[in-house]
């Protein structure tokens, strides 16, 4: 694989206000992912994970630091400009899923080509089933959410974080919800993207097996990040 940096991020920071106190959520991250890599996050419950993803994201606005993606400065960039590069870069999968309960299978994997200008309507057919293709939910593509089994949501959910065919999964502990063998799928799926369509992971979990899967780990401490 090329060696090629997709993200590089250099002393970021994200802190929280609330009434009383002030929470360093991440605390100076320096933080670099080349097209191709899987990389783990661990890190103790409430310890910056999921803050972290969002910056990565973009669905936080960090209060400092740089933030370099494919090679442009995207720190600057404005809220809208932020969601139509998420949108092309990314595929982001929760624990929670995330799907929209009134939607059907189809309907919600084929929602971020709907805020994709470079794709008209009539291709959106063959992307979407493309996708459900990819991770075996053909066979459902107009059920409800609530038919599915969890495991289920979550490959539905892959799907749609794939259908723009982005660069980068962005994965927030996405089995935190599902038995061990929906567990080992998920990761089986997650690392057939990687190795056979390159592309690249990260993928935040508790579960030292999961980040053994990765070519490249970090841990945050109290927001402190670092590659281990
Ligand atoms: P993790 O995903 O590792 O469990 P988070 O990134 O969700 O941790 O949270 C890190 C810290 O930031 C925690 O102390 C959490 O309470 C705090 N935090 C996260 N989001 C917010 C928010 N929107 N407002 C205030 N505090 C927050
Ligand atoms: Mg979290």
């Amino acid at each position: 694989m090329a060696s090629e940096n997709l993200i590089v991020i250099e002393n970021m920071s994200k802190s929280f206000q609330s009434t009383k106190v002030k929470t360093i959520a991440v605390n100076n991250a320096n933080f670099e992912l080349k097209r191709g890599d899987f990389i783990a996050i661990t890190g103790a419950s409430g310890s910056g994970k999921s803050t972290f993803m969002s910056l990565v994201a973009l669905l936080e606005q960090a209060d400092s630091g740089n933030y370099m993606l494919s090679g442009s400065d995207v720190s600057t960039l404005s809220f809208s400009q932020k969601s139509l590069v998420r949108n092309k870069y990314f595929g982001i999968i929760y624990q929670a899923f995330n799907l929209i309960n009134e939607m059907t299978v189809y309907e919600n994997v084929a929602l971020p080509l709907k805020y994709n200008k470079d794709i008209s309507r009539s291709e959106f057919e063959v992307l979407v089933l493309d996708a459900l293709n990819k991770v075996g939910m053909d066979h459902r593509t107009y059920h409800m959410p609530y038919e599915l089994s969890g495991g289920e949501k979550q490959r539905v959910a892959i799907a749609r974080s794939l259908v723009n065919s982005p660069a980068l999964i962005l994965a927030d502990e996405p089995t935190g919800n599902l038995d061990s063998k929906n567990s080992e799928n998920i990761m089986m799926l997650l690392q057939k993207l990687n190795d056979q369509d390159k592309v690249s992971v990260i993928l935040v979990t508790h579960d030292d097996s999961q980040a053994a899967l990765a070519n490249k780990k970090y841990r945050i401490v109290d927001g402190n990040l670092s590659e281990l």
